[in-house]
């Protein structure tokens, strides 16, 4: 009897341990995804349309292919493996709230139908539940964790690709999966920027190497890729952690290595949204529930239309809503901008992004939003409010990164491209510059802002 392989955010053929598994065993299999996420943002979804087509014409050259269905997934494992005569379930472990209930549901009632479970390791480092502090704790602060993670992390044996698969004698039925693609003239900008799906994730990989010789410094330039860009293919699990570590870890101790030390931060945020489900909704510091957020839609759409008058900020957010993906430098600043010059909800900022980004990622999004806003575990200091200008002056010096999604901006000179206040009207007037007419004035005076942040942040008490 076939055996059913559950895909779900590990949407590639190498490295994939219940790929590997079920076909090791050589009897038939069915690799099918259920779309049953109700949540899923626009970027993110589109990522996914296209993720899925290049995993399915993967699977077709290995004589399988991407069976679809819709609906809850409980009903449809069950209906499936009814189809199919199914006796073998195989999947790789996921770690998010809703994801763990379903999976639990799903266990549960596969084997009371008889069908034998197989659950293999997912696509972070560390299970939450196996990391403790010497008290037994969670961890709450980074570096101990990262301590600890590094030096027990071991990689589990790579799992090549097969090279074939075994094709049940009849398919269940599925749903269609080109009706997953999203055309909306919004992703056009993505297009241009991603390649979606395994190959294209290889692809990213190969440029890694001359990427990371200076990752150090290069990692905080956002006019430079000086970055992997592998963010959203290890969000839909397209290539994976351990395969990565393995790659990376060969040169030298991994807990000095600067790049694995990020991939180290993506297992902190997971170990923190497993053991604070809640962290996307609430603050993981409950002083911060006293926090005077204002509301002001007006303010709000302008940070998410990159109209703020801070060239920093705008380019960041144009970045975002064009491509899908934003610097990690100016993701922090954008964030910073919204909680701290705006006073706006960090929840209201995680819901944009969450919209937006095609790395989507519930605990890297929310662990992030609350490092910035000062509330998570670990957070940034609640008295470092980022300045958009001397940012853009140190991380962008020549205003590369602004001019590329400004372009109103391009033609301003250097030394005012990031506060273009201060060109002189012969230079504002020679760029074509009507500042309040073709490029906002700034939203909110920042020095005055910043000082109303403290002072509110200061209001909540010591710990905060
Ligand atoms: P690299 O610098 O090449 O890093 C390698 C990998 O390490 C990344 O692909 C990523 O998986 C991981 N990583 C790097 N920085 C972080 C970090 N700060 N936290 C956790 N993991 C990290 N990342 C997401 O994957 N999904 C999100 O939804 C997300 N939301 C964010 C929201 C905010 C407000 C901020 C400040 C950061 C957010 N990040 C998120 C983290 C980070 O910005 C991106 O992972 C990074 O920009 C991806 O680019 P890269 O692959 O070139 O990173």
């Amino acid at each position: 009897p076939p055996i059913l392989i559950w895909l779900r955010r590990d949407l590639r053929l190498d490295d994939n341990p219940a790929i590997f598994h079920a076909a090791k065993t050589g009897r038939p299999v069915i690799p099918f995804f259920v779309d049953d996420d109700k949540h899923l943002g626009g970027a993110a979804r589109w990522w996914r349309g296209r993720s899925l087509l290049a995993l399915d014409s993967a699977l077709r050259s290995l004589g399988s292919h991407l069976v679809v269905r819709r609906g809850d997934a409980l009903d449809q494992v069950m209906s499936l493996a009814q189809e199919s005569g199914a006796t073998a379930l195989h999947f790789n472990r996921r770690l998010e709230p809703r994801g763990l209930a379903i999976d639990a549901k799903v266990v549960t009632a596969a084997r009371a139908a008889g069908i034998e479970i197989v659950e293999h390791h997912g696509n972070r480092l560390h299970d939450p539940w196996t990391l403790k502090t010497l008290k037994g704790d969670p961890f709450r602060v980074f570096t101990p964790f990262w301590r600890r993670l590094a030096e027990s992390y071991q990689p589990p044996a790579p799992c090549p690709a097969p090279t074939a698969l075994t094709a049940p004698s009849t398919w269940p039925g599925a749903s269609d999966l080109a009706a997953l693609e999203e055309h909306a003239p919004w992703t056009a900008g993505m297009t241009t920027q991603w390649r979606p799906g395994e190959a294209g994730a290889q692809a990213m990989l190969q440029r890694l190497p001359e990427k990371l010789a200076d990752y150090g410094t290069a990692r905080d330039r956002p006019d430079i890729e000086g970055t992997s860009r592998l963010s959203p293919h290890l969000a839909w699990g397209e290539i994976s952690v351990h395969a990565l570590w393995r790659q990376l870890s060969q040169e030298g101790s991994p807990s000095q290595n600067g790049y694995l030390r990020e991939l180290g931060w993506r297992d902190f945020n997971s170990h923190l949204l497993y053991h604070f489900p809640r962290l996307p909704v609430d603050n993981w510091n409950r002083q911060f529930d006293a926090f005077p957020y204002r509301s002001a839609p007006t303010q709000l759409a302008a940070w998410q239309k990159g109209l703020t008058g801070y060239p920093i900020v705008d380019a960041g957010m144009r970045e975002l809503w064009t491509t899908g993906w934003m610097h990690n430098r100016v993701r922090m600043i954008t964030a910073s901008f919204l909680i701290k010059d705006l006073l706006l909800d960090w929840r209201d900022g995680e819901k944009w992004f969450w919209d937006t980004l095609v790395d989507a990622d519930l605990a890297q999004n929310a662990g992030n939003w609350q490092w910035v806003a000062g509330s998570g575990a670990d957070a940034a200091p609640y008295f470092r409010v980022f300045n958009p200008i001397t940012q853009g002056i140190k991380f962008d010096p020549e205003g590369t990164y602004v001019r590329r999604w400004l372009p109103e901006l391009a033609k301003l000179p250097t030394h005012a491209i990031h506060e273009p206040s201060t060109a002189s009207l012969s230079e504002l007037s020679a760029a074509h510059v009507s500042l309040g007419r073709s490029y906002p004035l700034p939203l909110v005076d920042h020095a005055k802002a910043r000082l109303r942040a403290l002072a509110t942040l200061k209001a909540l008490g010591t710990a905060a």
